[in-house]
């Protein structure tokens, strides 16, 4: 009986993971063709000097509606993107796209980048970028490429050299989601960045989790020390704002300050801040 038993949970399993299987692949094939059919969207988020609370940049994140399921999160598809080698031409497209919206923002307005690891090792990241940059005109200066930290997880030299190759091209390298995963101090040595991106994870237990409050503190001064800015993500209340700004965070983004909007909306918002100031 207890044979009979397992059998049959087994199966119930095995059909589960099936269910999970057929999923999986209709959404690759749906991935697929949003990108052929280009139905994928670039928002931006901004980003804001803790200090004067002028916007300092915005942040280019993917977004996807399907007909069916509505909008599908990054979380879900990029990944699968990343498995299915779709993450390079997406990505590229992401990259165009940006610095197209962009080339209408007023300088000094930067434009962050994600850079999945899959095209990091795609073997012609630092051409691709250098073409899209050039085709574009935008000023390589005001760009940010984001990168985590399973980029210098391996620990091998053309990933260093890839890095410093994307920094001779005049843009700027940021480290995103620190802290979280595997990502070690050491990391800091061995490769300057331009910018640490501190975890939402941290961020969002401010002010309570004494802990988390140490940590960002440290990264910040850390940071400061390295000659490398900080900027801590996922802010949403006044509270982590101030404090922040208290522990020598030099830039916060969130929704305190605004969430991922279209291009034109960014725009607008520029525009009326520029009003404003004026
Ligand atoms: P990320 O690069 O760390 O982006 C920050 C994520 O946190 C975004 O989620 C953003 O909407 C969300 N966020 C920002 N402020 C807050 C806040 O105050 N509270 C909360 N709860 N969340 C906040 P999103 O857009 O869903 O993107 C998730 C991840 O997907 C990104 O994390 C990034 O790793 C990846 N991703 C998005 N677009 C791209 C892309 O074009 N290329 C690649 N390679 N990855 C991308
Ligand atoms: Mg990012
Ligand atoms: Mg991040
Ligand atoms: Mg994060």
């Amino acid at each position: 009986r207890a044979k009979a038993r397992g059998r049959r949970s087994y199966c119930f399993f095995e059909t589960e993971m099936d269910v999970q299987l057929r999923a999986r692949r209709t959404l690759e094939v749906q991935l697929r063709a949003a990108h052929e059919l280009g139905q994928f969207e670039v928002h931006y988020q901004p980003w804001v000097d803790l200090r004067t609370g002028r916007i300092d940049g915005f942040e280019a994140l993917l977004r996807w509606t399907d007909p069916e399921r509505g909008p599908v999160s990054p979380a879900e598809f990029i990944p699968l993107a990343e498995n299915i080698g779709l993450i390079v031409p997406l990505g590229e497209w992401v990259l165009q796209r940006a610095c197209a919206d962009a080339a209408r923002w007023p300088a000094p307005i930067k434009l962050a980048v994600n850079l999945s690891p899959v095209q990091f090792r795609s073997g012609d990241i630092v051409q691709t970028v250098q073409a899209v940059l050039g085709a574009s005109g935008f000023d390589p200066a005001r760009i940010e490429l984001e990168i985590t930290e399973t980029v210098l997880l391996e620990d091998n030299a053309t990933n260093l050299s890839t890095l410093h190759a994307l920094r001779a091209l005049g843009v700027h390298i940021a480290m995103d989601d620190f802290g979280t995963g595997y990502s070690s101090i050491g990391y800091l040595r061995r490769f300057p960045f331009d910018k640490i991106k501190i975890d939402r994870s941290f961020v969002s237990e401010l002010p309570n989790d004494i802990d988390c409050l140490t940590i960002t503190r440290g990264v910040a001064e850390l940071a400061a020390g390295l000659g490398m800015s900080t900027i801590a993500e996922g802010v949403e209340t006044v509270e982590q704002q101030e404090i922040l700004r208290a522990i020598g965070c030099t830039l916060g983004q969130g929704y305190l300050f605004g969430r991922a909007m279209p291009a034109e909306a960014a725009e607008a918002l520029l525009a009326s801040r520029r009003t404003a100031a004026a």
